[in-house]
């Protein structure tokens, strides 16, 4: 009987939550293995730009059409800026129209953390470094093939690392 009660909270939860989109839902469940990196709000106010600070440790959303990556079509690697872990290729880099650099595919996906975020009344996939657990921007289930995931980022939570030449 307690089992039975169990199972039925356990299921009530699962109900109460609301649908995210499905591809971007999947990704929900995906384990992170990059190393975590504990450090304390001093340390990222010391060591980020204000404006970095905004989006990286308090979500915020750099305004569409503004970022220094949008419109960048540069070959190389795109890094968290609070801790540097490589996340995106260029090659997955695609122009969404949006306003924000958009790809459809990270490096590793267990690089990425993922969460609901209800923030605008619907839900929505938030994503975060899974190194620093800093905020990046939010993935949607409307980007081209072969994933058909949009990955929309700030360009204020990354940093760009330019491909050598003879690479
Ligand atoms: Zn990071």
């Amino acid at each position: 009987m307690k089992f039975l009660f169990l199972f039925l909270v356990f299921f009530s939860l699962i109900s109460c939550d609301a649908q995210p989109q499905k591809r971007a839902e999947k990704l929900l469940s995906t384990s992170t293995s990059a190393g975590k990196m504990d450090s304390s709000d001093a340390y990222w106010r010391k060591t980020l730009s204000p404006e970095a600070y905004a989006i990286l440790r308090q979500r915020a959303t750099e305004r569409p059409h503004t970022g220094a990556y949008d419109q960048l079509w540069d070959k190389g690697v795109y890094q968290c800026l609070g801790c540097g872990l490589p996340l995106f290729y260029s090659n997955t880099k695609f122009d969404a129209g949006c306003g924000w650099p958009s790809f459809f595919q990270a490096i590793d996906s267990s690089r990425i953390r993922y969460l609901v975020d209800h923030e605008l009344g619907y839900p929505r996939t938030e994503i975060r470094c899974a190194r620093c657990d800093g905020h990046l921007g939010h993935v949607f289930d409307d980007g081209p093939p072969p994933t058909g995931l949009r990955y929309c980022l700030n360009s204020g939570a990354l940093k760009f690392i330019p491909k050598h030449k003879d690479e």
